[in-house]
Parts: C-alpha cells; sequence; structure tokens
C-alpha cells in the first residue's frame, strides 16, 4: 500500500531509499555545549528509524541572521566540530544528511545578538519586535557570500547537501515578494529582479561546493499574505531555480506572520498539495517536487505522490513523534503520529526552549534514554517517590500497577514495560485514553484517536495487561500490595461551580456534553472559557460542509470557491477572567479563536454570574440582570485531581508516584506525557 513512497528515487545524484525527507526543524539545542553529542544522538535515532535523507535546522550563515538564541552558525569554526558530529553520527546510522542554509532576515530579534535585523527593505513584521533595516548592495554581495561560503563549509564537514532555507517569510522569501522588497536596483523593482537574490546565492553556493554537489531549494509554494506574489511569479521562480541546477524544489507554505494557519491541527491533512502539484507541472521533469506541511502519515504521503502532486514528501514533525516513523511503516507497524498540536515543539522553538514531542516525550532526550540498566533501580531512587519499602515480602520486583489509562498512566505503562517490567494498567472507563478520548471528538483533533491506538498497540506488543472497566477498590488492595511500585494517574473530574440552578437538567457537565454533542440544544452556552471550552465549541459550531475538510479549509481562507456550509448550534463561551482559551499555545490559539468567530461563537469574558434558570444564564451586569438564552448550559470551569487513592497507597508502603491530572488538577498533556514517562522511568 506505501509501494510509491516507499520506492528508491535519486536526487541530485543522492541514492534515497525512499521518497520521505525528513524536514528541517529547530531544535534549540543546536548550540548546545557538548561537542554537539545530544544534536547528534536526535539525528541519529531518526537516521536509525530509517529516515533516508535528512535535513537539519537551519543554520545561520551570518550572527545577524539567526531565527533566535540557539542557532548554529555554519561559518563559525568552534560550531564545525558539532556539525561534523551529527553528519558522521548520521552516516553511522545508515542515513544521508543535508544542510540547511539559513538568514532570517526581518524575522531576526535584535535580542538574540545585539544586532538590528537586516532585510531587503525596512518593512517591519509581525513576528519580530524589532524593525529591519535594509541592506546595502554591498551587504547583499556579502550575504551572498556567507550562503556560499556555508555550503562549501558544509561540504568539507561530511554533510551530503544543503538546502537553501527560501520559504515561510525568511530572508531569501523576503527578496522574492514586493510586500517586503521595495528596491529599486538590481535586487528588486519588478519580478525578474525580485528572483535575482535567490538565483544568485544558488548560482554562487553551487561555485563554491562544487556542481556535483546536491542543493536542495525550500521554496514557498505561497505566502499566504496580502500582496504576495501570485502563482505567476512562483511558477517563474521554480522554473528559473530548476534551470539554474537546484537539486529538488521543497515546497513549503506560508509565511510566519500569515493569518491563515499551516502547519496546526485545524489544517486538514493534505490541504496544501495543490502547491507542490502547480510547481511540479510546472518544471515538468526537470527537478524533483517535494509536498511539505500537514502530511503526517505515509499513507497520506502515498495518496499525494499517487495523484501526481510531488515527487518526493518531506514530514518534520512526525519524526518527532515517532523517530522510527519509516521503519514502523514499512512493517506496518503502529506509528506514534503527530497530532499537530505545536505544543512541545513550535511553540517550544517560538521561545527559545528545546523541542520535543506531547506524544513523545523522549524526542530531544535521546541522550538520557539509553537503555535502562537491568536492576531495579529500587526505592527512594526518584525525589518524588513518597514511600519507602518496595522489597517486602511477597513483592513481584518486577510487577508495577498503573492506574489509570490516560496520557499519564499509558505514558508511565509504556515506559515501565519498555524497560523490562510487567505492567498492569488498571481503567476504569470501559476505554483507554483519558482527556485524549474527548478531545478526538473535536473538528481536526480526530488523531488524538491514533495516540490511544498506538500506545495500546505498543502495551499489548509489550505484554502489558490492560485491565478496562476496572476501577480500582479494596478489593485490588493484596495485589497492588505485591507490586515492586504504583503510578497513580486517575485523572481529573470535572470541578463544579456553585451556582444556582447548576443542578437543572438542562445543564451537562463536558463530559456529558462531548458524549451526547449531537443530541444537544440549538442554543449552548458553556460556563468557563479555557482550552477544553473552546475545544466542545468547536465540535458544537463545526455544521457540515459539501466536499471535504480540505476543500472546507481552503474556501474558509479565501484559496478557493466557497462550498456550502449547514451552520452548526449557536454556541457562546462565558468567562469570568479576561482571555478565553489562556493557556491553548501561541500557534494555535488565534487559529481557534478565528474559526470560531468565522462560525459566529460568541467570546464574552469579564463576566459576572448571577444564576443558571431554564432558560439559559443570567448574568449580573452593572444596568441588571442579562439572559444569555441556552437550550443547554455546558459547565466547563476546570478540574479537580482525581486522587481519592492517594492515602491508599501511602499506607502500602510501596514506592509510587502520582502523575498527570491526578497530582494537580490540571489538564495539560505535555506534562502528563512527559511525567508518566519519567514516573515510569524512575520507578523501574
Ligand atoms: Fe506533533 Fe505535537 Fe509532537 Fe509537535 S508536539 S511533533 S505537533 S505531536
Amino acid at each position: 500500500a506505501l509501494a510509491r513512497v516507499l520506492s528508491p528515487v535519486t536526487l541530485g545524484g543522492l541514492a534515497l531509499p525512499h521518497r520521505v525527507v525528513m524536514g528541517s526543524m529547530h531544535l534549540g539545542i543546536e548550540d548546545r555545549d557538548d561537542g554537539g553529542a545530544a544534536l547528534a544522538a536526535f539525528y541519529a535515532a531518526r537516521a536509525a528509524g530509517g529516515a533516508g535523507l535528512i535535513v537539519t535546522g537551519g543554520s545561520a550563515v551570518s550572527r545577524v541572521g539567526a531565527g533566535g538564541v540557539h542557532y548554529s552558525f555554519v561559518n563559525e569554526a568552534a560550531d564545525a566540530p558539532r556539525l561534523a558530529r551529527v553528519a558522521d553520527a548520521v552516516h553511522a546510522a545508515g542515513g544521508l544528511i543535508a544542510l540547511q542554509l539559513f538568514h532570517a532576515g526581518r524575522y531576526a530579534f535584535a535580542a538574540s545578538f545585539g544586532v538590528q535585523p537586516v532585510a531587503p527593505s525596512p518593512v517591519p513584521s509581525r513576528f519580530s519586535p524589532d524593525p529591519p533595516r535594509a541592506l546595502s548592495g554591498a551587504e547583499v554581495t556579502a550575504t551572498i557570500d556567507d550562503f556560499a561560503r556555508g555550503a562549501a563549509t558544509a561540504r568539507r564537514l561530511g554533510f551530503d547537501a544543503v538546502e537553501l532555507m527560501g520559504s515561510e517569510g525568511y530572508l531569501l522569501n523576503q527578496f522574492t515578494s514586493a510586500v517586503t522588497n521595495r528596491r529599486d536596483d538590481g535586487w528588486g523593482g519588478d519580478a525578474a529582479r525580485r528572483r535575482a537574490f535567490p538565483l544568485a546565492v544558488l548560482a554562487a553556493v553551487r561555485d563554491a561546493a562544487g556542481a556535483d554537489f546536491p542543493v536542495l531549494y525550500r521554496m514557498s509554494g505561497a505566502d499566504l499574505m496580502d500582496g504576495a506574489p501570485g502563482s505567476d511569479e512562483v511558477l517563474a521562480l521554480a522554473t528559473a531555480l530548476a534551470h539554474a541546477g537546484a537539486a529538488a524544489l521543497n515546497v513549503g507554505i506560508g509565511w510566519h506572520e500569515s493569518r491563515v494557519p499551516t502547519v496546526q491541527a485545524v489544517v486538514p491533512p493534505g490541504t496544501w498539495a495543490p502547491y507542490p502539484a502547480r510547481i511540479r507541472a510546472a518544471v515538468a521533469g526537470a527537478v524533483p517536487v517535494i509536498a511539505s506541511n500537514r502530511i503526517n502519515r505515509l499513507e497520506q504521503a502515498e495518496r499525494l505522490l499517487a495523484a501526481g502532486a510531488a515527487d518526493l514528501v518531506s514530514l518534520a514533525r512526525p519524526f518527532l513523534a515517532d523517530p522510527e516513523l519509516v521503519a514502523r511503516s514499512r512493517a506496518a507497524r503502529p506509528v506514534n503520529v503527530c497530532i499537530g498540536c505545536n505544543q512541545a515543539c513550535i511553540d517550544r522553538s517560538l521561545t527559545d526552549e528545546a523541542v520535543s514531542c506531547l506524544v513523545n516525550p523522549a524526542a530531544g532526550h535521546e541522550l538520557e534514554l539509553l537503555p535502562a540498566t537491568a536492576e531495579p533501580a529500587g526505592p527512594g531512587a526518584a525525589d518524588a517517590v513518597l514511600a519507602g519499602g518496595g522489597q517486602g515480602r511477597g513483592r513481584d520486583r518486577r510487577r508495577y500497577a498503573v492506574i489509570g489509562a490516560g496520557p499519564a498512566g499509558l505514558a508511565a505503562a509504556h515506559a515501565l514495560a519498555t524497560a523490562g517490567a510487567h505492567v498492569v494498567l488498571y481503567e476504569a472507563g470501559e476505554e483507554p485514553g483519558g482527556q485524549f478520548r474527548l478531545a478526538r471528538l473535536v473538528p481536526g483533533k480526530a488523531d488524538y484517536g491514533a495516540t490511544i491506538e498506538y500506545y495500546t498497540a505498543e502495551l499489548a506488543a509489550l505484554g502489558a495487561e490492560l485491565r478496562l472497566a476496572h476501577p480500582v477498590g479494596p478489593g485490588d488492595r493484596d495485589e497492588l500490595a505485591g507490586c515492586a511500585g504504583i503510578v497513580l494517574a486517575s485523572g481529573v473530574v470535572p470541578r463544579p461551580v456553585d451556582l444556582p440552578g447548576v443542578d437543572g437538567p438542562n445543564v451537562l457537565t463536558y463530559p456529558q456534553a462531548f458524549a451526547a454533542a449531537d443530541r444537544l440544544g440549538e442554543r449552548v452556552v458553556v460556563v468557563g472559557g479555557g482550552g477544553i471550552a473552546v475545544d466542545l465549541a468547536h465540535l458544537l459550531s463545526h455544521g457540515h460542509a459539501d466536499g471535504d475538510e480540505r476543500a472546507r479549509f481552503r474556501a474558509e481562507h479565501g484559496l478557493a470557491e466557497p462550498v456550502g456550509i449547514t451552520s452548526g448550534r449557536h454556541v457562546t463561551l462565558l468567562r469570568r477572567g479576561p482571555r478565553i482559551g489562556a493557556g491553548i499555545g501561541r500557534t494555535t490559539r488565534w487559529a481557534l479563536l478565528a474559526a470560531l468567530r468565522r462560525r459566529g461563537v460568541l467570546l464574552r469574558t469579564g463576566v459576572r454570574y448571577d444564576r443558571i434558570t431554564p432558560a439559559g444564564v443570567l448574568l449580573a451586569g452593572d444596568d441588571g440582570p442579562e439572559l444569555v438564552p441556552a437550550d443547554t448550559v455546558v459547565v466547563a470551569a476546570g478540574q479537580l485531581p482525581a486522587d481519592a487513592l492517594r492515602p491508599v497507597l501511602a499506607e502500602l508502603a510501596l514506592p509510587y508516584r502520582v502523575v498527570g491530572g491526578a497530582a494537580d488538577g490540571a489538564v495539560d498533556a505535555v506534562t502528563a506525557f512527559a511525567a508518566g514517562a519519567a514516573a515510569g522511568r524512575a520507578l523501574h
């Protein structure tokens, strides 16, 4: 079923084992003072997992070109050993690796290295607070030289290729757009002169590194900015790059400041296929075209290739979620699918934090997660182990209990089982997944169900025992007492609100509302405005579209003809505080709220509640009470830890840990997965 995507291909003279390129991601560990050990381990794990050609996160060609504080600098001698180590490690693991040559232009931050950003013209961006200054003619030439030296260095350090970062609104892309290139010299003034800089960089790079050294060009299929180049200019650039010797065109979509989401979960997978398809038709076989963005499974890639949209695909975040993406897909084994949440990857990279992955907390920690020692660590090995014991009479030193099969419990059970423990995973409900069971119902979040399936399948393969519909009670005491350790991951319960009328028949908790989403009334008011309330509003207001979700998305963002949409319910979110969805990540919140507003959802903040009535929610106002009418009122006002078993565990005098929502009442999947996995590793 994956015949095309897993078929070999030659790219710029490189023999690739399949058509999946691992796309560039900034990891935030590029400058770590460890001689490149962590960076090399990260990439080597992906190569060992079947990645063919890997493109590194961008290496800045100059200080002013860095996109943040944790960049490597290809042209600085101090960084050479680190970069060489990465290339060596990938080769040793059987992979190929291209260094991405990067210049942020006006997307740089003065705070990073104390220099004002530079750009074709002094046009500020919404992405960086620091307005750029225009490059002089001599500086343009010097920048071309920086790229050329970078390519020669990359070759010398052992890289198999380079990729020029010319999409997503970075410097090369800034030159090709009249929005940011307002020059009137050899580098701007009309479309042909706006193409001059990327073509000069490509020529200089090939000259410096050798015409036999493959140079991939990451180009923008569409900037998704007002005033951006039209399709004719994009295709003219593609054709010119192909004829100038680019080894491949890797097609990105959208600028970081675009108001169209491009990589968030709200973007249906495959949405961007028409853009590489157009480029592929225009270059007519002169150069391979690579499709990217919102492709998170090889099955999707296969369909895309079968439809002729591209010659190869580039997947980036899916390699964070599963380093063995290719090997597992090839062997038809379950894959840990990237859910497009951005929470542990892009959101972190925007704040200069090291990147990891929500569904795979091991990502970015490859060095720390070398296989566990055969000897159990014993009690007290972890500072959060609350009680001693563990070696008493009747204890099975390999047997561990995990209570609760939500994200934290699944991660804990997985870590324990991977380390060779015999795990019994107790789940009170009829299905594993915890809060992910609700999330997967939300439009755009169906892949959250794949996370549950992956962990469940892995646990079964590792011999863990999953006991569903099994609330832990007094009858389990003896069995628990015989374990070597316990993880309590029993999750949360909805926080009740103290409002008159909350017991009325028209009032539901949020789990009840998710379960009965099809049967709620026409007008729904949600008491609460956090992440779960936003998800619920999405589910209720989504309606149905004529055509698939991709067509709907393109239409809603003005990228294609309108499609008929049956409106969903009238939904109002009410929040006492000032900000709806305050805990949602930076790259996702704006896109979600924009979608809600488009669907007519009312987002009200700073409200004061009076009571719930059969007619809706009564708010207290300065001018008297105001009724927000509703057929159904849903309470989504936070959670409390479901940790009733804590005292029982303390009494058993076993090593134990409390993780996820049971620890703090929060619904934070990044922390839940990471803490679950850490607890599992620490206990065994
Ligand atoms: Fe994908 Fe979320 Fe992991 Fe990022 S953190 S790689 S978006 S699952």
